[in-house]
């Protein structure tokens, strides 16, 4: 049996801060999203902009990761490492963030376009941010985790795209990788029981064209096996008796 942790209101507190500091990194690093930008310099600005809010990132480090961030270009799905890639008008770039705070993580991705993007590859965006949008509201109480992923596996697969299968969300609070594993497929009614005070990292990983993917030479990136571009959007949510909170939304006043 897999033992699912159930915050206490004072990690809760802990857990909206640092959420909340991820989102603001999120944010600020997506608006350096430009042509000629590489792919290196917006990591070195992810760990100034932590050490700014007194965080520290969550990935560096674990398992040996070398980077502030995950990076990752186009066909490449995510743990992309930032270099010296120097980023292109029509790039799609997934940027995944997570921030530890006075020991508690907020783990938060999204997809920034370079420029403008061909028709195909911004469907693709729309609908993975949707789908995240579509899939929090399933995170309550007494509901099934299984509910959620085959909310994700359907709506993906009704828009003709591929779900990543082999990489999925995750609990996140002390540690970034806690129980439950939070597959992107699933069915109806099956997995754990949701309650009141767990936290989760939801993150369609969501691509244009088959779901299959491989892992390049640096042992981190992955990338779609057929080479077509892939989105990904992540939020740390709250499980509530009513409506889940979103941790890692961007502070009403910054
Ligand atoms: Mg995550």
């Amino acid at each position: 049996m897999s033992l699912i942790p159930i915050k206490s209101p004072a990690e809760i507190e802990k857990m909206r801060a640092a959420g909340q500091a991820a989102a603001i990194v999120l944010d600020r690093l997506a608006k350096l999203v430009a042509p000629g930008v590489t792919t290196g310099e917006i990591d070195r600005a992810a760990g100034e902009f932590m050490a700014e809010l007194g965080g520290k990132s969550a990935f560096l480090g674990y398992r040996k990761f070398p980077g502030q961030i995950c990076i990752s270009v186009n066909e490449e799905v995510v743990h992309g490492i930032g270099g010296t890639r120097r980023l292109a008008y029509g790039d799609i770039v997934k940027i995944d963030t997570g921030v530890i705070l006075n020991g508690y993580i907020g783990d938060t991705a999204t997809t920034v376009p370079c420029g403008a993007v061909d028709p195909e590859t911004e469907r693709l965006c729309t609908a993975t941010k949707k789908i995240l949008e579509g899939a929090i509201p399933f995170a309550v109480a007494g509901r099934k985790l299984g509910d959620l992923s085959h909310y994700i596996e359907t709506e993906a697969l009704r828009q003709g795209l591929g779900v990543v299968r082999e990489f999925v969300g995750h609990g996140v609070g002390r540690k970034l990788h806690e129980e439950p594993q939070i597959p992107n497929y699933g069915r109806l009614g099956s997995g754990p029981r949701l309650k009141a005070g767990m936290t989760l990292a939801i993150e369609p990983m969501i691509n244009l064209g088959a779901e299959g993917v491989r892992i390049l030479d640096d042992k981190w990136t992955v990338v779609t096996a057929d080479g077509k571009p892939s989105a990904h959007f992540e939020h740390t949510i709250l499980v509530t008796e009513n409506a889940p909170e979103v941790l890692t939304c961007l502070p009403l006043i910054a």
